[in-house]
């Protein structure tokens, strides 16, 4: 450990690899929330044409970026509030024509190389510099505290949009907020990701955290654990086996996905057996059954000789009013 924290580019990777695994998962959730797990994808495409520009005009890459994806963020969103159905075509000539004007832009400046459009588009740790390492610091700040100050707004505008209006919030302001602090964090990602590969940060943290946690607040906590586990994990793991850091981090955080997932379904199977499964009866109960019906959490009981039962798939559960509902324990909530 003590021959990598004695590298300075080292030091500077795994500090920007704490800053975007707290930032990522922490947007991403509401991207995942609003079902537009993928516009931080596209923020990547956009983002390398400002890299582009940066690397051309000799300033700086990261604050190119910045500024493209702030004007990206705010056009994508003007554009589905205000846009027609042909909104999604023109997202899609936004993100690809972002990616193949960096890609060309990047060929014709003077430094610019094969070697370094893979860095931005996968991650190189050796480039992360001390300026950059600053500029993540103030974004990565930036992203936090705006979404602990505003985490409430955020949430009631990705869960119900059209309530959410109703209820007087200003939805298209909220909107493109978001989508500056899906920006943002892409342009965190630059150095120790990649452009192309960010987004899965953003997301496959909150499926995990789903798994994990029995509220949104507590899947949340989980996602920035998990988030940070896997990029600072990638950038060690990437350190000792020379592999590159972006691709690393993501198959760390599909690894842990897949491991909540089958893990969740081990302890389903396990509480499918303990919880009490009610005694056997041929009759199903159903809508109209004849049995009284009780909303139970996320699913109905029905009432009959003094207990209630619940249909779930191939079982029926036994289930009281008051008791922890086996099913909702093991598995979050089961729609
Ligand atoms: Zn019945
Ligand atoms: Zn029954
Ligand atoms: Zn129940
Ligand atoms: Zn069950």
């Amino acid at each position: 450990m003590m021959d990598l924290l004695s590298l300075e580019f080292m030091r500077n990777s795994l500090i920007a690899a704490v800053l975007v695994g707290a930032s990522a998962p922490l947007v991403g959730v509401f991207l995942v929330q609003r079902g537009m797990s993928l516009i931080g994808d596209g923020m990547g495409h956009m983002a390398l044409a400002g890299v582009g520009v940066g690397v051309l005009t000799q300033t700086s890459p990261v604050l190119a970026a910045l500024v493209v994806v702030i004007v990206a963020a705010v056009a994508i969103e003007l554009l589905r509030h205000f846009g027609s159905t042909s909104g999604d075509l023109a997202l899609a000539v936004m993100f690809y024509g972002g990616i193949a004007a960096g890609v060309v832009i990047l060929a014709r400046a003077p430094q610019g190389s094969s070697t370094n459009l893979q860095g931005y588009l996968f991650g190189a740790l050796n480039t992360v510099s001390r300026n950059d390492l600053i500029a993540f610091a103030v974004l990565a700040g930036v992203v936090l505290v705006t979404v602990l100050l505003l985490r409430e707004r955020l949430f009631a505008v990705a869960q119900d949009e059209e309530y959410a209006k109703a209820s007087g919030l200003p939805v298209l302001a909220t909107n493109v907020l978001l989508a500056v602090l899906t920006g943002v964090t892409v342009v965190i990602s630059m150095r120790v990701i990649g452009l192309l590969l960010i987004s899965a940060l953003m997301i496959l943290p909150n499926a995990t955290g789903q798994r994990l946690g029995r509220s949104f607040r507590s899947s949340l906590v989980w996602a920035v654990a998990v988030g940070l586990a896997t990029s600072v994990g990638g950038v060690v793991t990437s350190f000792y086996g020379d592999t590159p850091s972006g691709a690393t981090i993501v198959l760390l955080a599909i690894a842990a996905f897949i491991t909540s997932a089958v893990g969740a379904w081990l302890v389903h199977l396990i509480g499918r057996t303990q919880h009490t499964s009610a005694e056997n009866h041929e009759h199903v109960h159903w809508e109209d059954c004849g049995h009284e019906a009780v909303l139970h959490d996320d699913h109905v009981d029905y009432v009959h000789d003094g207990h209630r039962h619940a249909e779930h798939g191939d079982h029926r559960g036994e289930h009281a009013p008051g008791r922890e509902d086996p099913h909702s324990t093991f598995e979050g909530s089961h729609r």
